[in-house]
């Protein structure tokens, strides 16, 4: 790549966007463009509004425009996995893909990231899926709480979606003994708790805790302003909860956080999850490390000012 990241952009100007519906709250074009600019890409990162029904048509165009890659939020992490030319392990495991890096052969054969790659507008091109969620939470979970050990612990699951899923697989890989997992739709809690435990027998389900080292509330309970806490204070107490983790990051101060920390609860947002599945994308279109206090910064200011 030639050049480096101005205001203007040229004919060189290479993209990434994400796509999801909807799409307007993302606060990923602020941290990505920041770090590419950092990183002296000239690179531009878009966001994109994406119905389910034209994923498909949107990727392929990524793709025809010989994108560098594509991110994938709410609604599309699940659908995309039938879409991409290559899955990788992360994303095979957790059935998601959150994150597409487009390759072409280099001069060995091996697939690289177009980023990398000479310009040559034949050039065979894939689409390569990789899911980073996972990787962001326990990066985030390792900065805000240095003390909590996962091989071992005892761990409340809010939830049991897409997020609440890697969240599980990730937890039970990281060696957690004890998993409670709770959510609204109480048959998808034990579906994912059967699929836990087939894959990683050594995890005991749990129903009470008595002690649990950590609670992530991995629900959407809390994005919209009136929305009450997933959990009360009082079960918190009782179940005798060090830490709480909410994968929302706006407000700072979720509900759930503001009864944790009236529940005696250390308390972290997920602020730092969608920095590191971020920074970890960026890793995998560019290759280089990925200038995580310029990404933190940027994060910070587009989303609390
Ligand atoms: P999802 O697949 O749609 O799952 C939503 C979950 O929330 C389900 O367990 C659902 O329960 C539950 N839920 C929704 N409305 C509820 C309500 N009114 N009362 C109780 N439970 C309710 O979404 P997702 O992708 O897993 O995302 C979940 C949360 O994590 C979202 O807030 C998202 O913003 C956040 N997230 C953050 C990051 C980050 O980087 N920080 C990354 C990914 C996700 P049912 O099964 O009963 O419907």
């Amino acid at each position: 790549m030639s050049g480096g990241n101005t205001e203007s952009v040229d004919a060189c100007t290479r993209f990434c966007a994400v796509l999801g519906h909807p799409i307007r709250h993302s606060a990923s074009p602020a941290m990505q463009n920041a770090g590419m600019a950092s990183l002296q890409l000239n690179w531009r990162y878009l966001a994109a509004e994406v119905l389910p029904r034209d994923l498909a048509a949107a990727i392929a165009g990524a793709k025809a425009m010989r994108f560098i890659g594509l991110n994938l939020t709410v609604p599309h992490k699940l659908l995309a996995v039938e879409m991409v030319d290559e899955l990788e392990e992360s994303a095979r495991r957790l059935g998601a893909v959150n994150t597409i890096v487009f390759e072409t052969r280099g001069p060995d054969g091996e697939w690289l990231p177009l980023g990398l790659a000479a310009e040559d507008g034949a050039a065979e091109v894939r689409s390569h899926g990789f899911n980073t969620d996972a990787d962001g939470l326990a990066r985030s979970l390792q900065e805000e709480f240095p003390t909590l050990k996962l091989r071992g612990a005892s761990v409340v699951l809010l939830g049991a979606g897409g997020a609440a899923r890697a969240a599980a697989m990730r937890l039970a890989a990281e060696g957690v003994a004890q998993i409670c997992i709770v959510n609204r739709t109480a048959e998808k809690a034990a579906d994912l708790m059967a699929e836990v435990r087939a894959r990683y027998p050594a995890v005991t389900p749990s129903f009470l805790p008595d002690a649990a080292d950590l609670v992530i509330n991995a629900t959407s309970l809390g994005l919209k302003a009136d929305d009450p806490s997933p959990i009360s204070a009082n079960w918190l107490k009782s179940s005798r909860a060090q830490r709480a983790y909410d994968m929302i990051y706006r407000p700072a101060e979720t509900v759930f956080l503001r009864v944790a920390r009236s529940a005696g609860c250390e308390t972290a947002n997920g602020l730092g999850m969608l920095l590191h599945q971020g920074a970890a994308a960026l890793e995998l279109w560019s290759r280089q490390t990925a200038p995580l206090h310029v990404m933190r910064a940027a994060l910070r200011k587009d989303i609390y000012g």
